[in-house]
């Protein structure tokens, strides 16, 4: 028993003297802020782990805290305590096995309470930890300060004197990283602007500029899935519209065979309606729709358009098809309006209009082979009549 209590006493030494020249297992350990053990530069710099040379640390937190930005709790017009602690590392003995991550991160917590660095009513406190030979540093900020030094500024800011600490300019490390965080952030009073946006966008903008080549292939594989589905609802609209246009024709057809009414032919090249009572008694236009020489109808525009390209009736194809229009070799073509009526829709009328619907709408699945033989697709509408 004797034995057992020896032997743990020898242990206790043994780690005792490890928690000494800046290894230190736990937070309890840690000296009081402004110990002997923290080098003599003031209460707010504790550098157990010896790296800082200079007063310059001290003069900055110092000058924070005295003449610094006031923030805006309570009414004394206080500034924040900010502290920065080194060591050489928390790990066990500082036997080659690096502290984590988390651990620095509680170790840091555990001191930040233990020292109390804030005011308490306020909680504006920060401090700042390097473990060197755990390569780890932590930046713990009390809630007033994280409400303007967001967690992913910090992170950017740590981040940014990874060049000094590989080159051992850890004194140059916590200098950089505390001007940076009293210029970017402390001194405006909120977090500056991409940080304030970032907060609220729940760190993704910070995601996107961390992550580029993710960011890019997010977008990429985002634009194609959008172009899909906007391709699939164009196309939806077109074959809606198709089998709209086919209906309104193949009903147009059974009045005239069936009751003779022929008012509801539409323009046969957009198969869209032509107004109900054209006379053509003035001239060949009216309405908006011209009168060929073969007596077929069309929308001004629509024949206007398809003359330009060929120059026939698209349902009967008489050649120049226009009344009293000059062409370019001096010859007109002789007829007159008042002597021309429209012609009641024919076979040939109704293939050619069938024609150009399936023609205009041939990259809709399904057209393209109607059009190119398979009648049988869409069987509404029946051309064996002619
Ligand atoms: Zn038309
Ligand atoms: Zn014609």
């Amino acid at each position: 028993m004797r034995t057992i209590m020896l032997v743990g006493i020898v242990i206790g030494m043994v780690f005792g003297n490890q928690n000494k020249n800046g290894f230190y297992r736990t937070a309890s350990d840690f000296p009081a802020s402004g110990d002997g053990e923290c080098g003599g530069h003031g209460r707010h710099v504790c550098d157990t782990a010896g790296v800082v040379h200079s007063e310059r640390l001290t003069q900055k937190l110092h000058a924070l805290e005295v003449s610094g930005p006031r923030h805006h709790c309570a009414a004394s017009g206080r500034s924040f305590q900010f502290g920065v602690v080194t060591t050489k590392s928390i790990s066990i003995g500082g036997s080659g096995a690096r502290a984590t991550a988390k651990e620095v991160q509680t170790f840091t917590e555990q001191v930040f309470n233990s020292w109390g660095v804030g005011h308490r009513d306020c909680n504006d406190g920060l401090l700042l930890f390097f473990a060197i030979e755990d390569r780890k540093n932590h930046l713990k900020t009390g809630l007033l300060a994280r409400s303007i030094l967001t967690d992913n500024h910090i992170v950017d800011i740590l981040v940014s004197v990874k060049p000094e600490l590989r080159a051992k300019k850890y004194e140059e490390a916590l200098l950089k990283v505390v001007d940076r965080v009293i210029n970017e952030a402390l001194r405006h009073g909120r977090p500056p602007t991409f940080y304030w946006v970032d907060s609220w966008l729940l760190g993704a903008p910070h995601f996107c500029v961390s992550n580029p080549a993710f960011s890019f292939l997010f977008l990429l594989v985002a634009l194609s899935v959008l172009h899909v589905w906007r391709k699939d609802r164009l196309q939806a609209a077109r074959r809606a519209s198709f089998e709209g246009k086919l209906k309104r024709l193949q009903k147009a057809r059974d009045l005239l065979s069936k009751r003779g009414d022929c008012r509801e032919a539409p323009c046969p090249i957009c198969l869209e309606d032509l107004p109900p009572s054209l006379g053509f008694e003035e001239g060949r236009v009216e309405q908006g729709c011209e009168l060929l020489r073969c007596g077929h109808v069309f929308h001004q525009p629509c024949i206007n358009h398809w003359l330009r390209n060929k120059p026939q009736c698209p349902v009967c194809r008489a050649d120049r098809p226009e009344i009293n229009k000059e062409f370019p070799g001096g010859e007109e073509t002789k007829a007159d309006a008042s002597s021309q009526q429209a012609a009641e829709p024919d076979s040939y009328f109704w293939f050619a209009a069938r024609q150009n619907l399936l023609a205009d709408f041939q990259e809709v699945p399904g057209v393209g082979r109607v059009r190119h033989g398979n009648w049988g697709e869409y069987s509404a509408f029946d051309s064996g009549e002619d």
